[in-house]
C-alpha cells in the first residue's frame, strides 16, 4: 500500500468531511498509516508534524504509551454496555473527577457521544428545565455573533458562522444574536477589556427586554475557535454570570473546544472566576482518542427532573453509545497525565515560546493581528493591514499556507485566512520555532501577489 493507490481507493468510495470533493482533483489527500507522539506519518514514510492536534482533540501525542494502555485493559472488560439501568466503573469514576475539577456548583454528569449531540442535550435540557419549574415559554436561546456550536440542526442553529450555517437556514429554529466581545473589533486604542464590557452592555439590554421567552445563552469561554481563533476578555463571562443571574437565564459554557488547558486554565471559565449552569466537554476529554460528550451540570437543575415517573418531568434523552466504558478509560487516562505532569505549569513555558517566536509578525505588512490565549494563537493575514481588510475569501490564501506547510513536513489547517497553532502539550520549544519559520515562509508566499 502507498498513498497513490490508496488515494485512488479512498475517492471512489468515501465522503470526505467539511470538503469540497473536487478540490482533490488537484490537492493532495494525505492516507496516514500511524501516528507516533506529535507526528503522523503517510504511507509514502513523509511525516507531518500535527500543530492543529487533529482537529483540536489530542493533548498528549498520537498512541500514548499511557493512554492506550488504559483503553486496552479495558478492552479484555468491557467494550460496551447500556447506561439506562446500568453502570460501569469507568463512567463513574470519570464522572467523580470531572465534579471534582469542573467549577464549584457543577455536580451532575450527562453523557453524549461527541461535541454537537452534547451540545443538543445542554439546550434541551435547559428549555426542559424552565418547563419542569411551570415556565414553558422561556424557550429561546441566545448566542454570540461569530459563534461555533456543532452541525447538528439544534447546535448549528445556536451557532453563527455563515459559510455552515447559511444554507440550512429554513432547517432551523431561530435565536437571539448579541453582538460577539471578540476583541479584533476594538477601536484603536480601547483595550480588550473595555471593548467586551462594551458587548455586554448590548447583551444586556437583548435580556432586559426579551427574559420571558430566554432559556439560556450559550457561550464559547474565551475563544471562539471555528470562527478564526477570535478571542476576548475574561471579564465578559464574569458580568455574562452576573446578568444571567439578574434576568433569570441558564448560562451554558462549551468549553468543548478551549477545555482542557487550551486556554492556560484548565477550564476557560476559571479565568472569569465563574460557575457555568452547563459545561459542555468533549474533544481533548479523551485525549483525542475517542468520541464523548461530558455535559456538566446543577444540582438544582437536575431536582428540576427528579419526580415521581408519573409527572413526566424526566429528561428522556439517549445516544446508543452514552458513557462507553473505553472512551471513559481514555479520559481517565488523560486526566492523570494532567495531574502526574503538571501540564498547566507546563504549558505556561511552551505558550511564552509561542509568543516570542511569533511576535516578528506582528509587523508584517499583511498581518493583521497575533493573538494568543494560553496554547492556541492566531495569526490573521488580510490584504490591507492598517483598514483590516480581509483578502476576498476566493483567493484562498488560507490554502496557500496550508500547502506550503505540508511541503515542508507540519499540518497547519488554516481556518479561512487565520493561520493557527493549537498543538499538543508534548510539543517542543525547538518543534515551535520550527513550525513558526515554516508559517512565516507559508505566508510570505500566500501574501505574495
Ligand atoms: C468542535 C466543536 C463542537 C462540536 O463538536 P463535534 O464533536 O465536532 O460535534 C461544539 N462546540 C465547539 C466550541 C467546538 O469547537
Amino acid at each position: 500500500m502507498n498513498n497513490t493507490n490508496l488515494v485512488q481507493r479512498d475517492l471512489a468510495v468515501l465522503w470526505h468531511p467539511c470538503t469540497q470533493m473536487q478540490d482533490h482533483e488537484w490537492l493532495p489527500l494525505i492516507p496516514i498509516r500511524r501516528g507516533e507522539g506529535i507526528w503522523l506519518e503517510d504511507y509514502d514514510g513523509k511525516r507531518y508534524l500535527d500543530a492543529v492536534s487533529s482537529w483540536w482533540v489530542n493533548l498528549f501525542g498520537h498512541a500514548n504509551p499511557r493512554i492506550n494502555a488504559a483503553i486496552k485493559a479495558q478492552l479484555d472488560n468491557l467494550e460496551h454496555v447500556i447506561l439506562a439501568g446500568f453502570s460501569h466503573a469507568p463512567v463513574i469514576e470519570l464522572s467523580e473527577r470531572l465534579i471534582q475539577l469542573t467549577p464549584q456548583g457543577l455536580n451532575k454528569v450527562f453523557y453524549a457521544d461527541n461535541g454537537s449531540a452534547g451540545v443538543e442535550v445542554a439546550l434541551k435540557m435547559s428549555c426542559h428545565y424552565w418547563r419542569n419549574l411551570g415556565k414553558p415559554n422561556k424557550t429561546k436561546f441566545v448566542t454570540l455573533s461569530n459563534s461555533y456550536h456543532g452541525e447538528t440542526l439544534g447546535a448549528l442553529a445556536v451557532g453563527d458562522v455563515s459559510l455552515y450555517k447559511d444554507i440550512y437556514h429554513p432547517l432551523l429554529m431561530t435565536t437571539i444574536t448579541a453582538p460577539s466581545p471578540d476583541c479584533y473589533w476594538r477601536e484603536p486604542g480601547e483595550t480588550c477589556k473595555d471593548y467586551s464590557l462594551r458587548r455586554l452592555a448590548d447583551l444586556e439590554a437583548i435580556l432586559a427586554a426579551q427574559t420571558e421567552t430566554i432559556s439560556a445563552i450559550i457561550v464559547e469561554p474565551l475563544v471562539q475557535c471555528a470562527g478564526g481563533m477570535r478571542m476576548y476578555h475574561p471579564s465578559y463571562l464574569t458580568g455574562l454570570r452576573k446578568l444571567c443571574d439578574k434576568y433569570q437565564v441558564l448560562m451554558i459554557a462549551d468549553e468543548i473546544a478551549v477545555g482542557f488547558g487550551r486556554t492556560g486554565t484548565l477550564f476557560a471559565c476559571e479565568q472569569a472566576q465563574i460557575s457555568p449552569d452547563f459545561m459542555c466537554l468533549s474533544k481533548g476529554l479523551t485525549g483525542g482518542y475517542l468520541p464523548l460528550c461530558a455535559v456538566v451540570t446543577t444540582e438544582q437543575i437536575y431536582q428540576a427532573f427528579y419526580a415521581e415517573y408519573a409527572t413526566q418531568l424526566a429528561f428522556l434523552h439517549s445516544h446508543s453509545y452514552t458513557g462507553n466504558p473505553l472512551a471513559c478509560q481514555a479520559a481517565l487516562a488523560t486526566l492523570d497525565i494532567f495531574a502526574q505532569d503538571n501540564i498547566i505549569e507546563s504549558n505556561k513555558v511552551l505558550a511564552q515560546v509561542m509568543a516570542e517566536a511569533t511576535a516578528p509578525l506582528k509587523d508584517h505588512p499583511h498581518v493583521a493581528e497575533v493573538r494568543q490565549t494560553g496554547m492556541i494563537l492566531a495569526i490573521e493575514m488580510v490584504q490591507d493591514k492598517a483598514k483590516r481588510i480581509p483578502y476576498p475569501w476566493q483567493e484562498r490564501r488560507g490554502l496557500r499556507v496550508y500547502q506550503h506547510a505540508l511541503e515542508n513536513g507540519v499540518l497547519l489547517r488554516p481556518l479561512g485566512n487565520v493561520i493557527y497553532f493549537m498543538p499538543p502539550y508534548i510539543i517542543t520549544s525547538e518543534q515551535i520555532r520550527w513550525i513558526t519559520d515554516i508559517a512565516i515562509l507559508g505566508i510570505e508566499k500566500a501574501t505574495h501577489n
